[in-house]
């Protein structure tokens, strides 16, 4: 699933056409339906911002469209014309871009579910001190690296980039957050955070751990495990010597 990197990378790739105003329409009958194109045909884009796993786009007349990509969606942008084959839910236009979301599958004219997040690990406003204090509100018996994908937390972190900070600073993802100290939670919030910003400009680190499983740890030659965390049973990936148990 695409992280908050992946987010501020589309919401880097559509900023030429904030200021402008947009045609709008929805070649897929599912984008059609969401009403989303006929509601900002004509308006001008004020903003586009990344929230965790959310992209809001703003428009003129107080109009705000909510894209959350799960697992298969995309956005797309280059010079008008260039869509080639395949429907997008929405096409935008403006400047001689053109930008395209593909495969919903959520899109809808509704920013309530992005209220209930917790701050954005990436935005410039947060600091990764006020996220300790955030954390200490989960539950103390829940595993750190579930607590860290929570989005009513922090917004941004997944499994990808949980496993990674966690392995990089020594922590199993396995600690119940009760027992982590503030020192290790800052650690691993900090490293994420430098992490993911730097893949936002296009930074492609080594994988530590991420999709390693079995094969040896980079820093101790330990074979890499892999296990299901939480309610949605996301993969969690560690090495059992340097993280511990
Ligand atoms: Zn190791």
């Amino acid at each position: 699933m695409p992280e908050g990197d992946s987010l501020h990378r589309a919401a880097l790739r559509l900023r030429p056409l904030v200021g402008r105003r947009v045609s709008a329409n929805s070649p897929h009958p599912r984008g059609l339906a969401t009403g989303v194109a006929a509601a900002v045909d004509g308006r001008v884009l004020e903003s586009v911002e990344a929230v965790g796993k959310h992209l809001l786009l703003r428009f003129e007349g107080g109009v705000t469209v909510w894209s959350h990509l799960r697992l298969s969606g995309r956005w797309r942008v280059g010079p008008a014309g260039s869509t080639g084959a395949g429907r997008p839910w929405l096409v935008l236009r403006a400047g001689g871009l053109e930008a395209t979301q593909w495969s919903g599958p959520v899109l809808a004219l509704d920013e309530r579910p992005v209220r209930r997040l917790g701050p954005d690990l990436l935005a410039e406003a947060t600091e990764p001190a006020l996220l300790v204090a955030r954390l200490r509100r989960a539950e103390p018996g829940r595993p750190l690296g579930e607590v860290l994908q929570d989005q009513r937390f922090v917004a941004g972190i997944g499994n990808r980039w949980m496993s990674e900070a966690l392995w990089a600073v020594r922590v199993s993802p396995w600690l119940l957050v009760g027992e982590a100290s503030d020192e290790q939670l800052l650690e691993a919030l900090g490293w994420a955070r430098d992490a993911m910003r730097a893949a936002v400009v296009g930074a492609r680190p080594q994988r530590a751990v991420y999709r390693r499983a079995r094969r040896p740890c980079r820093r101790c030659g330990t074979p890499i495990v892999s296990r299901g965390q939480g309610a949605d049973n996301r993969t969690a990936y560690w090495c059992p010597r340097c993280q511990g148990p």
